[in-house]
């Protein structure tokens, strides 16, 4: 079988990462097209190489000392490769790197340098081949994969080597400068090659053995999905739940490549499978949230018999340039959820003087297949006995999925009532 494998920065943290991640690859001699993600976190591990590489380019730019950060990067890369036994010479890649620790060094080369060394660490370990994404993963000025370009690229590498090493979360623009697709990208990385080489199957390693109906550290006897759709995935990780990259979906979608998210740590579970349709669907899929949003209502009296009340919303969207999650009207009044921003107080006092605005809330989802409304009330009635208050609700009949909004500090708390509201 044609598959790809993605391991994320957790199954890369250290060493003991390392074995296991040797030991599920050299188990399936299918598994010759491997994704690596930058060193993650680990018990001894407290921050992740690209934070680091982050606020190694903050320091940079702040003309700041950065040689601590340095440091621990270097020695993260250095111990790995000494505690496998391996001979690569990182240290000349890590000279060439330090070299170009410039002001104008690019953001988007620097970040990516964990992955790149990454690669090359575990190419070697694996006795398999490194290929640089940029060799790989084309894409035009605007950011769109270059498809035609890159799956030839990847077919020419595939007919020359048997097993293959590509650092995820980056590829190149036209100038041949380095393109990242943004934090956690390298779950899409690992979709579009899976595409490009018309795989069957793509497996997402990370250190969770699934996709729970709720995040286990909120509810540790959480629910397991053992098979999810697309779309539910798209909506959970878009509501928050920390499964996949939003966009990794996308590149799957026209040859229906199933997706299997598995655990480094326990590679004995089976996993969540994500294909294009839901087998045996539950009543829900999930129930996830995220803070940080803000909810204004301006009152406009009998807006809705206006003609032009939608110009009248879009003039005050104009006023507050900030990322929109919803927006509801009705009879005399709109209301708009928002991405919360510092600059607030200067957007608001643009406003006219009869709006509401409230602060530090999250939204709280419900992805269902089959929500009836009875057990919407319900939901409801068990968040009010709980004194949980909510903002604004809707739910839409189409994806039956079902939106709440309330305090970012009872977030948890509302996961944890709603959970039991519908499985209890
Ligand atoms: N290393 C990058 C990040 O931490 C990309 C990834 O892991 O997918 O966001």
């Amino acid at each position: 079988m044609n598959k790809v494998a993605k391991f994320g920065g957790s199954s890369l943290a250290d060493a003991v990462q390392f074995r296991k991640v040797a030991a599920i690859v050299k188990g399936d001699p299918d598994r010759r097209v491997i994704i690596v993600s930058a060193c993650g976190k680990s018990v001894v591990e407290r921050e992740k190489v690209t934070d680091l590489l982050y606020r190694l380019y903050a320091c940079i730019q702040g003309d700041r000392g950065y040689e601590e950060i340095w440091e621990s990067i270097v020695n993260r890369y250095v111990t790995i490769r000494d505690e496998l036994g391996m001979v690569c010479d990182i240290e000349s890649e890590l000279v060439g790197i330090y070299n170009r620790l410039e002001k104008d060094v690019s953001v988007e080369w620097l970040v990516s340098r964990g992955e790149y060394l990454c690669s090359l660490l575990m190419a070697e370990y694996l006795g398999y081949s490194f290929i640089d994404a940029t060799k790989v993963l084309f894409f035009h000025e605007d950011g769109i994969l270059d498809r035609e370009k890159s799956k030839y690229a990847l077919g020419k590498i595939l007919e020359d080597h048997c097993g293959i090493v590509i650092p995820g979360f980056y590829g190149a623009f036209p100038n041949g400068e380095i393109h990242t697709l943004g934090r956690g990208g390298s779950d899409v990385s690992g979709s579009m090659i899976a595409d490009l080489m018309e795989a069957e199957l793509y497996e997402n390693w990370s250190d969770v053995s699934g996709i729970f109906m709720v995040d286990p550290r909120i509810i540790p006897e959480a629910v397991k999905c053992s098979h999810i759709s697309y779309q539910k995935v798209r909506e959970l990780s878009h509501l928050g739940a920390n499964i996949l990259h939003e966009d990794t979906i996308f590149p799957l979608l026209s040859r229906n490549i199933s997706l299997v998210i598995r655990n480094t740590n326990a590679p004995q579970d089976p996993g969540t499978l994500v294909t294009a349709q839901e087998i045996d669907p539950c009543e829900i899929c999930g129930i996830t949230g995220k803070k940080g949003y803000s909810l204004l209502r301006v009152y406009k009296e009998e807006l809705s018999i206006e003609n032009d009340w939608l110009l009248t919303i879009a003039n005050t969207l104009r006023e507050l340039p900030v990322s929109i999650e919803y927006i509801r009207n009705s009879i005399d009044h709109y209301t708009i959820v928002f991405k919360e921003v510092e600059c607030i107080d200067t957007l608001l006092s643009s406003l006219p003087d009869n709006y509401e605005h409230i602060h530090s809330l999250a939204i709280l989802g419900i992805v269902g297949n089959t929500l009836e409304p009875r057990r919407i009330e319900r939901a409801l009635a068990s968040l009010h006995d709980s004194e949980i208050e909510v903002y604004y609700s809707s739910q839409d009949p189409h994806t039956s999925t079902c939106i709440f909004l309330v305090n970012d500090r009872q977030l948890e708390d509302a996961i944890r009532i709603l959970y039991y509201a519908f499985l209890g």
